[in-house]
């Protein structure tokens, strides 16, 4: 996912990208509403929001993201004694809110949610035609018969399956598949093995072949021929 996190402490804010970079996330910072209002022009999958910002409220980005990109998932975090920005947060749109200090287990079991709500609407058994993933036990089956991944390949199927229909360019996949394995490199032989495994693994259960390639330039998630 690309992830925006506004936050003015310097501190929680480190923290907050390397977790979320641990987590396989591409991540943006802003540290003022200024930045932050002209940042959101750009589309980001989730939004971590705090509210007390140096320049004024995180509010007016909430605002400005519901009318710009509405499909956008935000998370307020906030200080404990706001409670009308809670409320008012949460009127505005606000998917969840996190009191500050907050554990980051904590900020990646509300993202999880999150996320199935902005890719998947909100389930978390993903289906495509024969194949059926379950993103809260990671189990991935072909006409109800399990299918043995490795984690790297089911992270792939779930980045295809977000972005069906779409051509996927490999430096796109390799940024998003290496992140948080710091031992890879982010090379096209890298994504190439593992984008061949799955096909074979797939393909092998009796799954149609859905991944395409697109000459020259990545790859393609489709039924379309
Ligand atoms: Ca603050």
């Amino acid at each position: 996912m690309k992830i925006l996190v506004v936050e003015d402490e310097a501190e929680l804010a480190h923290g907050l990208i390397k977790n979320l970079e641990l987590e396989g996330h591409i991540v943006e910072l802003c540290t003022n509403l200024q930045t932050a209002l002209i940042t959101v022009e750009n589309h980001f999958d989730i939004i971590v929001l705090d509210i007390n910002l140096p320049d004024g409220s995180g509010l007016e980005v909430l605002r400005r993201v519901k009318r710009l990109h509405h499909q956008t998932g935000i998370i307020i975090v906030s200080a404990r004694d706001s409670v009308d920005n809670k409320v008012e947060g949460l009127e505005l749109g606000a998917d969840d809110y996190l009191i500050k200090p907050f554990q980051f287990a904590e900020l990646n079991a509300r993202l999880k949610s999150l996320v199935r709500r902005v890719h998947f609407q909100g389930s978390e058994i993903i289906t495509y035609h024969e194949l059926e993933v379950n993103s809260s036990t990671l189990e991935t089956y072909v006409n109800s018969t399990k299918v043995e991944l490795t984690k790297r390949e089911y992270d792939l199927l779930i980045y295809f399956l977000a972005n069906k229909n779409r051509v996927l360019t490999k430096a796109g996949i390799a940024e998003h598949i290496s992140k948080g394995y710091m031992d890879y490199g982010f090379s096209d032989d890298y994504i190439y093995t593992h984008i061949k495994n799955l096909k074979k693994k797939l393909l092998k259960s009796g799954c149609k072949d859905y991944i395409k390639n697109v000459y020259g330039v990545g790859y393609k998630f489709t039924d379309e021929n």
